[in-house]
Order: C-alpha cells, then sequence, then structure tokens
C-alpha cells in the first residue's frame, strides 16, 4: 500500500500531500512510448495514457516532485505570481490505475479530483 504524509510547506495554506516516492511507476518511459495517439492525457505516477474519462486531477508543487499535491483550496493562489514554488507544475492527470493505489487516503478528495 501506498504511504503518504501531509507536510506543511512554505506559501501554501494548506498541507501537501506527499505521496511515497515509491508511488512512480519505473516503467515510466517506457509507458509513455506506448501511448496512444488518441489517448486524452497522460498519467502523472506512471506515464501511461489515459482514455476517455480523466479520473482525477491533481495539482502538482513543490520541487518538482510528480507526487506531491497540493490542496485544493490553494489551487488559486499557487496558480498566482504571488507563488514563489519554483516546482509548481500545474495541473496533471492520474489514470485509473494509479488512482485505485491512493483512493484509501482519508483526504484524497481534497488533492485529487475531477
Ligand atoms: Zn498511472
Amino acid at each position: 500500500m501506498i504511504s503518504y504524509k501531509l507536510v506543511k510547506y512554505e506559501g501554501y495554506k494548506n498541507k501537501i500531500l506527499e505521496l511515497d516516492g515509491d508511488v512512480l511507476s519505473e516503467h515510466y518511459e517506457k509507458n509513455q512510448e506506448n501511448r496512444k495517439p488518441d489517448d486524452t492525457g497522460e498519467c502523472i505516477l506512471c506515464g501511461k495514457g489515459i482514455k476517455n474519462t480523466i479520473t482525477c486531477k491533481a495539482i502538482v508543487a513543490t520541487g518538482g516532485n510528480m507526487y506531491n499535491f497540493i490542496h485544493k483550496d490553494d489551487v488559486e493562489f499557487a496558480e498566482s505570481p504571488e507563488n514563489k514554488d519554483g516546482g509548481f507544475m500545474g495541473a496533471w492527470n492520474v489514470g485509473p490505475e494509479c488512482f485505485k493505489k491512493i483512493k484509501h487516503i482519508p483526504e484524497i478528495k481534497n488533492y485529487c479530483y475531477k
């Protein structure tokens, strides 16, 4: 099971959801290569193409770590010029397979949502 921490970061009002780094697929690059032209998105955690419905959107921040998600109430701030977080990467998608691995996290709805 994927573990996680809620961590306070400078600037953000709410804590950052930091997933265990092991959540990232070791096949990331291979998965990206295997993407189909009609995929509508790409999973931030494994690189696999996403078809049709996007399971959820996550906002990635702090240090450019793909497994650090910011709280939905901090999105407006995150996208504003006041945000000095150089690692802010904007909104990404999480595919259905990876979402299964993190949906047990009680606070997940605040960090990964449609
Ligand atoms: Zn994935």
